[in-house]
């Protein structure tokens, strides 16, 4: 089913401009309407943006440190940067994302008397990850390749690690027994806000994508709970 619809990324394009839209907004905002799951994803996206954080910063101040937030979705790693010091530049495949990013980042980083926050406030742009260009000290991709199968993820990998200069880090769903698993029953079950495919990655196979250009993996982390599955690893070249 990888190429029904003009392909796997104009389906995600598509689910994240609409409903993909609402459903992730909520999830990755504050407010109390989300239900048992969506508040268990929330929370544990949020320890994959602080174990980010936490792997960023122990290698020194982002103080001027030019970061490229591939697939930047509502903004929550971009704001933390900003704040940070970082000079975010912040690109979602959606439309819709960018603009709720944008008023989130405005919202976080500016006082009503236009002083900011940041000393560099983030720089939006609507683009997919492969039509970005330039170099980054630091390139971050979380939680997207979710949204790709192995043979597509890639020469996505091969891309991200092209605009990095000194790291890069990446997020996506481990491939374990277990989860596999669970994502089998959930195919028999679908559920009413069944969302786009996901894509499980095995560690060996992102390891072997980025081997494949010269880079390996320097740490790793990993964010379970019970309906978020996140492995983290940041790569440096080799
Ligand atoms: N990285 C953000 C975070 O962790 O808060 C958002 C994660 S969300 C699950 C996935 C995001 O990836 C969506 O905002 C979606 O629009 C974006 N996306 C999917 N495919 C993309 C692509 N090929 N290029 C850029 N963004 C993409």
């Amino acid at each position: 089913a990888e190429e029904v619809g003009g392909g796997d990324k104009e389906v995600v394009r598509e689910y994240f401009n609409n409903s993909g839209f609402q459903r992730w907004k909520k999830i990755y905002g504050e407010t109390d309407d989300v239900n048992k799951v969506q508040l268990d994803i929330r929370l544990g996206h949020s320890k994959t943006v602080e174990n980010v954080m936490t792997m960023l910063t122990e290698e020194g101040s982002l103080e001027g440190v030019t970061v490229c937030d591939a697939g930047c979705g509502t903004g929550l790693l971009s704001i933390p940067l900003a704040k940070q010091g970082a000079i975010v530049s912040a690109s979602d495949i959606s439309a819709a994302m960018v603009a709720e990013a944008e008023k989130q980042a405005r919202e976080a980083l500016l006082s009503s008397d236009g002083s900011s926050l940041a000393p560099v406030m983030p720089k939006f742009t609507v683009s997919d990850l492969e039509s970005l260009d330039g170099k980054y000290h630091t390139v971050v991709c979380l939680d997207v390749l979710i949204h790709y199968p192995q043979s597509k993820a890639d020469a996505m990998i091969a891309h991200l690690a092209s605009l990095a200069d000194e790291r890069l880090l990446l997020s996506f769903a481990p491939k374990t027994f277990y989860y596999d698993l669970l994502k089998r029953v959930g195919e028999l079950f679908p559920g009413p806000s069944k969302a786009t495919r996901a894509y499980l990655h095995a560690e060996a196979d992102v390891e072997r994508a980025l081997q494949k250009v010269g880079w390996r993996i320097r740490k790793r982390g990993l964010v379970t709970t019970q309906f978020y599955f996140s492995k983290l690893v940041e790569a440096v070249p080799a």
